[in-house]
């Protein structure tokens, strides 16, 4: 049994000057908690520590590592600061701050890793992420009250809505007010019954998944791809003309695309595979792991390829596991070997004579690191598995795109899952 938290995310139109006014305000009482909070960063030496067998290495170094200042009479002296200047409730300047530490913590993450610059980070975006003690939710009338100042308040109801049946008996989150517009994040839980754990290998042109219960799973990604070359085509040819609109045309309906894709692949794939565990490479690892030329490949084509943007709308809507990308596309599953290098299609073993498609490999470590992680036992489920085969892909037909099955030989999923999907089926040639 796990759980899995849901959220969605609706947005409802306002027209009201004083929600702008309110943003005002809040930006730059934002963007002043943010100077104050960098003014007071201190910049420590770091020595990470390397773990090497049972030996832990102190590396000395001159990098410089920001640390936020986090002491409860720093936070008490901002708050006192930005009250001075501040015509709403209280429980706003908490919210500003709130949003400050946030950003400067995104900011650190981003430095340390080496993909933010040295420099203070700046508001751009106009909004106001609201807290949950300056909200008042009438569930029976569905309508949120927001204080402004105490006995000021603005009033949403989302009421009689197109979204208003599909988030029954869901919590509201912490509102985000936008100059026209409020966005209401709902919650909500679902009690899930893992029956099925499926790995996933991210590549170019396919997912591959294996899982013991339905052997090797293959979704097509090819469709997405064409249609985003497609798009790359027309966006040079408009920029080279010097068509800006067009071009900006061509950006935001490539991404539209790109969502709807997405977003039907995570839920046929949630229809298609129910009570499952999907397990997927850590990405944010995969930079650390191997930053060597070897995958300079893989991290390229992984730019193509959405993949945090799958990884994330599946965890929306299944339950998602993250392990680590390391060797998983040079070990041998059966004995534990790991091969100096990758070459040709097929993996072949030196020690123990085991041999596999390079393109499924990868799927079954992964899953074998998620159940070692789970102790769950594994001694011959793959190779009992491995002839399995069901290929999945979802093909744009007309705007909705829709999954198939070109060729099936799972056990599992039998064919009234598959109508009830609109997948068409195909004999294997
Ligand atoms: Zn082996």
């Amino acid at each position: 049994m796990k759980t899995l938290k849901l959220v969605r995310m609706y947005s409802i139109p306002v027209s009201d000057p004083r929600v702008s006014e309110l943003i005002t305000w809040y930006l730059g009482t934002l963007q002043r908690a943010i100077d104050i909070i960098w003014e007071n960063v201190e910049w420590r030496h770091r020595f990470p520590r390397i773990k090497r067998k049972k030996q832990v290495l102190i590396v000395p170094s001159k990098f410089k590592a920001p640390e936020l200042p986090k002491s409860k009479s720093f936070k008490k002296k901002l708050r006192n600061d930005l009250l001075l200047d501040c015509p709403y409730a209280k429980h706003w300047v908490d919210a500003v701050i709130r949003t400050a530490y946030s950003i400067m913590k995104s900011w650190r993450k981003r430095y340390l890793k080496g993909r933010a610059r040295k420099v203070k980070p700046r508001v751009g975006k106009r909004f106001a992420r609201c807290k949950i003690t300056l909200m008042r939710v009438d569930y029976r009338e569905k309508r949120i009250k927001i204080t402004l100042k105490p006995g000021e308040y603005i009033e949403i109801s989302w009421s009689g809505r197109w979204f208003t049946r599909r988030v029954e008996g869901w919590r509201v989150g912490e509102v985000v007010l936008k100059d026209d517009r409020v966005l209401i994040p709902f919650k909500s839980t679902r009690i899930i019954e893992v029956r099925n754990v499926v790995a996933w290998d991210s590549n170019e042109l396919s997912l591959d998944g294996f899982s013991p219960r339905t052997g090797f799973i293959m979704v097509d990604l090819k469709p997405l791809q064409s249609m985003k070359i497609t798009y790359e085509r027309k966006k040079r040819i408009a920029q080279s003309k010097g068509l800006k609109s067009i071009y900006e045309k061509y950006v935001t309906r490539e991404r539209n695309r790109e969502r709807d894709f997405i977003n039907k692949l995570a839920s046929g794939l949630t229809r298609l595979l129910p009570n499952t565990t999907h397990v997927f490479e850590d990405l944010e690892k995969e930079d650390l792991v191997c930053r060597k030329k070897t995958s300079r490949n893989r991290r390229k084509r992984n730019a193509r390829t959405p993949w945090k943007l799958i990884q994330k709308k599946l965890s929306e809507k299944a339950i998602t596991v993250k392990v680590s990308p390391k060797n998983t596309s040079r070990t041998c599953p059966r004995c534990g070997c790991v091969l100096k290098t990758r070459v040709g299609r097929l993996f072949k073993c030196p020690r123990c004579g085991f041999e596999l498609d390079r393109q499924k490999l990868a799927s079954i470590n992964i899953y074998l690191k998620h159940s070692k992680m789970r102790g769950f036992p594994h001694s011959d489920e793959p190779e009992k598995t491995m002839m399995e085969e069901l290929w999945v892909g979802v093909t744009p037909s007309g705007r909705s795109p829709m999954i198939w099955i070109p060729m099936k030989r799972g056990p599992e999923s039998d064919e009234a899952k598959g109508r009830e999907l609109g997948i068409k089926q195909y004999q294997a040639l």
